[in-house]
């Protein structure tokens, strides 16, 4: 199923649905209702917390014949978390060539990682799979792009293992780790910053569920403006997801709803010579197959 957040016109109250068609979502509080369901679905976390039950619910609503879809302006999709209970976790250097562009631009001869780097972006960093990224050249210019595969996860752990890791998995979400690459560096090497600015984790414009997805063999891709800048598979990735998991709940308690954003193939704009920046007009558009693509266009602030 893909699982979407969405706006309705007039209205600035958000619903969560199951996406049908590329204009269609069945309203999920709505079919719930009218099955007299004590089940809550308000909020994509709510139907994230509510685990097999909830899922068999929209299950049966999706397949019903009784049910009838909404008509949706794709422009009014949101973010399907817009509002994450804590920062979106990170990984950095997860795909070979882009830990060797990275090593190339600083001109160093760093050994592969034995472990995952991990960083976070903060959760108010989120944005739509259709709104625009702010610019503003007083806070930087150096506005880059990073397609990356998130993980959102069902079901809370800690010290869970790499065979268990996949039971904890509640679905898959397209996400733009975008970067203002100059803020990243300028403190003392944590990355946390330069990835936090308001608008810099596009995210959506779907969660499809762990059951319709194998995430292992994923096209991905990034364009702005028209133009290929990334381009790999998720296939690719160096440390797999039950390894991810595993290593972030170390001794750490993950809980249903967290994010984790597995990291981003060759092809980002630092790493190209000269070095390239999206500007204002540019469309940054994410895509992995299977999920969807988001476009977002580069606006100022
Ligand atoms: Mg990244």
């Amino acid at each position: 199923m893909k699982l979407v957040t969405y706006q309705m016109l007039n209205s600035h109250e958000l619903r969560t649905g199951i996406w049908v068609s590329k204009y269609e979502v069945i309203d999920v509080a709505a079919e719930a209702a009218a099955r007299q369901s004590q089940l809550n679905v308000t909020t994509m976390l709510d139907v994230i917390d509510g685990g097999a039950e909830t899922l068999a619910l929209l299950a049966e609503i999706k397949n019903s014949p009784k049910t009838t879809p909404v008509l949706l302006n794709s422009a009014l999709l949101k973010a399907p978390i817009p509002r994450p209970r804590k920062n979106v976790f990170c990984v950095g250097w997860n795909y070979l060539d882009h830990f060797s562009e990275g090593a190339a631009s600083m001109q160093d001869s760093r050994e592969l990682p034995q472990w995952p780097v991990f960083f976070s972006k903060a959760s108010t960093a989120v944005t739509g799979p259709y709104d625009a990224i702010p610019f503003n050249a007083n806070v930087s210019t150096q506005l880059d792009w990073e397609v990356e595969l998130g993980v959102v996860l069902g079901k809370a752990g800690k010290n869970i293992t790499e065979a268990d890791a996949m039971s904890h998995v509640f679905g898959y979400t397209v996400i733009n780790d975008v970067t203002w690459r100059d803020i990243q560096r300028r403190h003392g090497g944590q990355w946390d910053k330069g990835k936090s600015l308001d608008g810099t984790c596009p995210m959506g414009p779907c969660i499809v569920t762990a059951d319709a997805l194998d995430p292992n063999d994923l096209h991905v891709e990034c364009r702005v403006s028209n133009v290929v800048k990334q381009q790999s598979n998720t296939k690719h990735l160096y440390f797999k997801i039950p390894r991810l998991i595993r290593d972030l709940s170390l001794g750490q308690t993950l809980e249903a709803g967290d994010i984790i954003s597995t990291g981003t193939p060759e092809g980002v704009g630092f790493a190209r010579k000269p070095p390239e920046w999206m500007r204002p007009g540019d469309l940054l558009e994410t895509e992995i197959r299977g999920i969807g693509v988001m476009r977002n266009p580069v606006g100022q602030m």
